[in-house]
């Protein structure tokens, strides 16, 4: 049993010329599943019935709900996405102008352990699947045309590399969603391994590196990949990847009040940024996180003046504004509140 959500277009017909099925079918799947959207092998049909029964059994559309769909008044609405073992997942709905991005997750959880961050407050519970990850983007296609997807839901995509990748893959394949690989930008904290596998893949994804602190003592303090994958080891695999690649990598700072937000560390981050050629900064700053009352957003004047700091140093920064933040749309919140609710 394959899930049919993981099955990449090109490999259709040789996986059902394997099984004794017709080949020919695959074109007709591919529209089923990606032209025609269906919610179930019942609605496909344009195929023969028994056909259709095979495919139920041998290539199952993998079993995921939306259990609680949550929108703020900015228009983001989250949703909680559950699967067949009963874990749950987040993924996020951003309308802008001309956009409609969709952040997704691809674990249940994460090991990373981010001092400011929600899901990783509670430790992984499992990697996700790549048709796992696909059905997220297909449940939300029902709200309307993705235009882009952020891997910057729970999870660390380059800690279930294979799968996220796989997943990616398929959302951008011609002959499935087609979304532009351009549109398509995966977040990790730092694990340097990935760096490599992905330049190596010659898909222009794009590529964002949470950095939020510019020396180690920081670093590690927030982040404990750092104390794996030093801010050296990291900023070298950055720029390997922009010079095998030739694209931007863009870092991320989320802002913390009295924490990282200095202009000695906007100083240093600059120099630290200057290190990768093709790099661009992102300031985001800190939604506040339940399980971290001291970690606070810093006011306007700091940000501006982290952002000054910056741009004197010509790196090109943009400022991010935080959304559905009335919806626990930032960052790991519905799923934890599910959980404290739940009473686990
Ligand atoms: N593991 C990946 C992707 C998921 S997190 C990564 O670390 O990049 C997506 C982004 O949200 C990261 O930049 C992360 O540091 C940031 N983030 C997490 N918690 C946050 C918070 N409370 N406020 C602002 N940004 C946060």
């Amino acid at each position: 049993m394959t899930k049919a959500w993981s099955v990449l277009p090109d490999e259709w017909k040789p996986i059902l010329k394997e099984r004794g099925l017709r080949p020919f079918r695959a074109d007709q799947i591919l529209q089923s599943l990606y032209r025609d959207y269906i919610g179930s092998w019942d609605e496909a049909t344009t195929l023969p019935k028994e056909f259709r029964e095979t495919l139920k059994t041998e290539f199952p559309l993998t079993k995921a709900d939306i259990l609680e769909t949550s929108r703020s008044e900015d228009g983001t609405t989250k949703l909680l996405v559950g699967f067949e073992d009963g874990n749950s997942v987040e993924t996020v709905l951003i309308p802008a102008t001309g956009r409609f991005t969709q952040c997704i997750s691809t674990q249940v959880g994460c090991a990373m352990g981010c001092a400011f961050c929600a899901s990783g407050s509670r430790g992984v519970r499992r990697s996700l699947t790549a048709d796992e990850i696909v059905a997220q983007y297909l449940l939300a296609r029902k709200f309307g045309e993705i235009t882009n997807i952020v891997v910057m839901g729970m999870g660390e995509p380059f800690a279930n590399y294979d799968e996220t990748i796989r997943a990616l893959k398929l959302i951008n394949a011609g002959k499935g969603p087609n979304l532009g690989a351009r549109h398509i930008t995966i977040s990790t904290c730092g694990v340097v391994p990935g760096f490599a596998k992905l330049a190596a893949e010659g898909i222009q994804f794009e590529l964002s590196v949470s950095l939020h602190a510019p020396n180690n003592t920081l670093r590690s303090e927030l982040m404990p990949v750092n104390k794996r994958w030093p801010i050296d080891k990291l900023l070298e695999a950055c720029a390997e990847y922009t010079r095998k690649t030739k694209r931007i990598i863009t870092f991320e700072y989320t802002v913390i009040k009295g924490v990282n937000d200095s202009r000695s560390h906007a100083e240093e981050l600059a120099k630290q940024v200057k290190r990768v050629p093709m790099a661009k900064v992102n300031l985001i700053p800190l939604s506040p996180v339940s399980h971290r009352p001291d970690f606070q957003t810093p006011g306007e004047e700091t940000l501006l003046m982290f952002l000054d700091v910056l741009m004197k140093n010509r790196i090109q920064t943009m400022l991010r504004r935080s959304r559905g933040k009335d919806a626990n749309a930032a960052c790991g919140q519905l799923r934890l509140r599910h959980m404290e609710e739940a009473g686990n």
